[in-house]
């Protein structure tokens, strides 16, 4: 690992020294695709949420503000036990949503099967299938974090919300209002995660800590929480939970992002790059490489060069949004060289 540490320095200082205004250009290229990734995700949001209140008001005659309905309904059934709700929120369902999406990705992972999504690989030959029992010693330690470190931690997040704002209030926050939240929260995730990651790469760091996260050269979905329990609050959690925090959001919004962030990182750790899904080739080049793209968007990586190498790769060159049914692996196949 100290080898790569240094080669870290070494990508860093030549990455620095090799002209300014190529950093420029290339920082303001990778705020644009952060800003166009959150942008586009947001429109996504409001579009979905629009067409799901059109269908529900069209084939189930509900009328009037529908998720205000439906919320008090929710708001009155635990009228009094705020606690029990804002557990509900904010760790049953995005426990339950991460299950439902990495027992699919497990069925794939354990399998081998189907390969109409195995065909979509970035690995080729890795985990193919994945080994049982390095398999089990993760998920022996992913619900260790989500039961002993998350939920504990979930019980503080109830405590502090409760004195910056009414996470549990009758009111539903407005649209927009949970669309700019989530806006924020996301810029903060990619601060605080870069950061945190980045000192958890230190040497006198990463051989006690970051290390088992990067056992999994190859990573799929349930790694995303294999982490050593002092890394899974300081880079996984409070990046996340730092922003409802701050801003005292409504449980609904915290539920929401919670939801997101933990279908973000499955997705960043799954090991495909499926079609119409953000590009995992970032994260998992990290995990490939060790000292490259440490952040969640890029734009710090690009800000820092720490994203020099990667920009040099094949992965670089598939780190797009797969839009067509052919898998990058043969659309950019390894042999084909950029340029030649
Ligand atoms: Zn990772
Ligand atoms: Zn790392």
């Amino acid at each position: 690992m100290k080898t790569e540490s240094r080669e870290t320095g070494r990508a860093e200082k030549s990455s620095a020294g090799s002209g300014q205004q190529e950093s420029a250009g290339g920082l303001w290229d990778s705020v644009k695709k952060a800003a166009f990734v959150i942008g586009s995700g947001i429109l996504f949001l409001a579009a979905f949420g629009n067409s799901l209140t059109w269908h529900l008001q069209r084939f189930w005659g509900a009328s009037g503000d529908f998720w205000q309905k439906l919320w008090t309904q929710v708001y009155l059934l635990f009228e009094g036990h705020d606690a029990a709700l804002f557990f509900v929120g904010t760790m049953l369902a995005p426990t339950s949503v991460f299950w439902m999406l990495n027992g699919l990705l497990l069925l794939v992972d354990t399998s081998g099967k189907p390969s109409f999504i195995t065909r979509y690989r970035i690995q080729e030959g890795r985990n193919d299938p994945v080994d049982p029992a390095k398999l089990r010693q993760a998920v022996r330690t992913v619900l260790f974090n989500q039961v002993l470190i998350s939920g504990p931690m979930v019980v503080l997040v109830y405590l502090l919300t409760g004195w910056t704002g009414r996470p549990c209030g009758p009111e539903l926050p407005t649209f927009h209002r949970g669309l700019m939240e989530l806006a924020l929260f996301s810029m903060l995730e990619e601060i605080l995660f870069y950061y945190s990651h980045r000192l958890f790469h230190h040497p006198s760091l990463y051989k006690h800590f970051h290390k088992q996260h990067h056992e999994w050269t190859a990573p799929i979905g349930v790694v995303s929480i294999y982490a050593h329990p002092l890394e899974h609050v300081i880079s996984n959690m409070l990046p996340v939970v730092i922003g409802p925090v701050l801003l005292g959001s409504h449980i609904t919004t915290t539920s929401v992002w919670y939801c997101l962030a933990l279908v973000s990182t499955t997705i960043s750790h799954c090991g495909y790059h499926l079609p119409f899904l953000p590009s995992p080739e970032f994260h998992d080049f990290h995990h490939l490489r060790f000292n490259q793209c440490f952040g969640v968007f890029g734009v710090l990586d690009r800000l820092h060069g720490t994203d020099s190498r990667f920009r040099q790769t094949k992965q670089y060159e598939r780190h797009t949004l797969l839009t067509s049914l052919t898998p990058l692996t043969h659309s950019i196949p390894e042999n084909h060289k950029k340029g030649q």
